[in-house]
């Protein structure tokens, strides 16, 4: 098979840029100012609801790709909102809603990432969905590079 007769199959390792905007009409995240996204097809290192949609694609082919938000980073979850005393932040730190915050998870030690969804007079609610949960995503891709993977690739299950 000649490289040009490349399309996109599980265990290649695809070379994409993507532009990706949400229902408001909100630009998010872009490649296209900088390098591709490299990763390995069939590995889950994209989104499912848009991987599934580069099989047979080939270099230089471009395709807008509407991915559900069960598809993408999930519907929002009610069960995901804690409440919590205003006083475990330190006093100095400026809360605000939306902001990021990275919070220890005290069963498992883990840093975990939080949004402050509202400030009450003494409690805050933190918000542990995704940012981009519950948001319908649309990708405008266009597939630049295909080639096979090594095998210390596939065996590493990502892209050198
Ligand atoms: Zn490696």
């Amino acid at each position: 098979m000649t490289p040009d007769a490349l399309k996109v199959a599980d265990d290649l390792v695809v070379s994409m840029h993507y532009t990706l905007t949400l229902d408001d009409g909100e630009v998010v995240d872009s490649s296209v100012k900088g390098d591709p996204l490299q990763f390995l097809q069939g590995f889950g290192q994209i989104i499912p609801g848009l991987e599934k949609e580069l099989y047979g694609m080939a270099i230089g082919d471009n395709k807008k790709v509407v991915v559900a938000a069960v598809d993408g980073y999930g519907e929002i979850d009610p069960d995901a909102f804690q409440v919590v005393p205003r006083s475990i932040f330190p006093e100095e730190l400026d809360l605000e809603e939306g902001m990021g915050l990275r919070m220890r998870d005290q069963a498992s030690g883990q840093l975990i990432e939080t949004y402050v969804a509202e400030i009450r007079a003494d409690e805050v609610l933190l918000d542990f969905n995704h940012p981009l949960a519950g948001e319908v995503l649309t990708f405008d891709i266009e597939i630049t590079g295909l080639r096979a993977a090594s095998d210390e690739e596939l065996a590493h299950g990502h892209v050198h």
